[in-house]
């Protein structure tokens, strides 16, 4: 007897816990294939997935490159010990260090997610420098764990503050548009933010800090790209300070950006790099950390005191060699900037049309919409890092009903679409997001 759609959501409700949710109000699609853009439910409904997921999915979905060499790795061997060599470990990790920026080389080590990358990345500036504080900003996302969740700026770090990790001081970053620093123009709230770090570093004794850790643009948060100088100027202050500059390149790497890392776009070279997510473009779990050569060689003669069972899983390596070939054949680091000029001018007009629509922004295939109750105040449509979502699941129903799915925090809704996807799946997106925000508006007007 087949199953009804209503006992797979009773199911579902019953038995998993959701994260980042209160369980109970929770309603969402039964997801059972999808293919390229498309997301198919239970019902047979199409969803574009205009989130490429949690903006990871950068092939889009089933890519049968990717797939192929699944399936070949799963007739060939499925699970190798960390300790031991493997081929296709090998070679993943020489194509990543490749597409590193650093003359003198680099060496990966894996994990199993973005969390531990940051992690382990923390562990190793910590061991290598021989300091212990670590710098992160306040409107930033590292991870759920309680080392990743004690470096996260925002709400998501509270839960870990009773137990977290020792050693971590919050900055603020730039924001233009709710400026911080109550500046009105990029370039004078660069300067300020830098300033204000300079403090902070200042403040907390720069030879104590091991390491700063940055978004190269702000991902979960709300797709903030920082004002031209920003990450520039907080690699010199690094530099003053021997302080090593740890990108979190976990949303923003694999094309994301239009390059293959976001230090790349802006031109910024940090001394690590987390990654995950689009490595694989999601289809298995991998995160690792890409580590400049003088610093990876300090464990030549010392032992890493970091690691994990799964640590170059050899399905991951796989996923991760064919998703790094799917790129390069499909160009699809440079379709990223393609899709930045339709999608800004898709959301421009969006923008223009519907006065809740305060802020458009972003870079590459990673843009961010913000919607205001008041557009001269900027006041949020719904408190940031508040309990309630007001409005907003208005919002989201309305754009599944017109065959989109976007994911969202608060105000704040996250358009970033697989790197695959075509003008006209841009065009749709851009018309179902006209109705919902038309939804939306009425139904705060109805509210307020
Ligand atoms: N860093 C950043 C910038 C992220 O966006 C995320 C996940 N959204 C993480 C780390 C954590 O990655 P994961 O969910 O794979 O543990």
């Amino acid at each position: 007897m087949a199953i009804s759609v209503r006992d797979i959501k009773a199911t579902h409700k019953r038995y998993v816990l959701t994260p980042w949710s209160a369980q109970a109000a929770i309603d969402a699609p039964v997801i059972v294939r999808a293919s390229g853009v498309s997301l198919y439910d239970a019902d047979g409904k199409r969803y574009i997935d205009a989130s490429s997921g949690l903006i990871a999915v950068n092939l889009g979905h089933g890519h049968p490159h990717v797939v192929a060499a699944l399936k070949d790795q799963l007739d060939t061997v499925c699970y190798v010990s960390p300790s031991l060599f493997n081929d296709r470990r090998a070679e993943l990790a020489e194509q990543l260090a490749k597409l590193a920026p650093w003359h003198e080389g680099a060496r990966v080590f894996y994990t199993v997610g973005g969390t531990d990358a940051v992690e382990d990345a923390v562990k190793l500036a910590r061991t290598v420098s021989g300091r212990h504080k670590v710098l992160s900003a306040y409107r930033s996302f590292h991870g759920s764990s309680m080392g990743s969740g004690t470096l996260t700026g925002e709400n998501r770090r509270w839960a870990n503050e009773a137990s977290g990790i020792s050693g971590v001081v919050h900055f603020f970053a730039p924001y233009p548009y709710r400026s911080p620093f109550h500046t009105t123009d990029p370039a004078t709230e660069c300067r300020y933010a830098l300033e204000h770090l300079r403090a902070i570093m200042l403040a907390e004794d720069p030879e104590r800090i091991a390491a700063l850790l940055i978004e190269p643009v702000v991902g979960s948060n709300g797709v903030i790209v920082y004002p031209e100088g920003y990450l520039a100027g907080v690699r010199q202050l690094c530099d003053e300070h021997g302080i090593l500059l740890i990108f979190d390149e976990v949303m923003t790497g694999f094309g994301r950006l239009g390059a293959a890392f976001g230090g790349k776009r802006f031109g910024v070279v940090p001394d690590l790099m987390t990654f995950a997510k689009g490595v694989t473009s999601a289809y298995v779990p991998l995160g690792g950390v890409i580590v400049r050569e003088h610093l990876a060689s300090f464990f030549d003669e010392r032992p890493m005191w970091m690691g994990h069972t799964y640590s170059g899983h050899p399905l991951a390596m796989a996923a991760g060699i064919a998703a790094l070939e799917a790129y390069a054949e499909g160009h699809l680091f440079a379709r990223g900037l393609t899709i930045e000029t339709r999608l800004r001018s898709h959301l421009r007009a969006l923008q223009a049309k519907h006065e809740i629509l305060g802020d458009v922004r972003g870079a590459g295939a990673f843009f961010a919409l913000e919607f205001v109750s008041d557009r001269e105040q900027r006041t949020p449509l719904v408190a940031w890092q508040g309990k309630s979502m007001g409005v907003m699941p208005t919002f989201f129903a309305s754009l599944r009903k017109h065959g989109v799915y976007a994911f969202g925090r608060y105000n704040i809704v996250h358009i970033a679409p697989p790197l695959v996807a075509t003008d006209d799946d841009l065009a749709e997106i851009a018309a179902a997001l006209d109705s919902a925000i038309g939804d939306l508006a009425e139904a705060w007007s109805k509210a307020y």
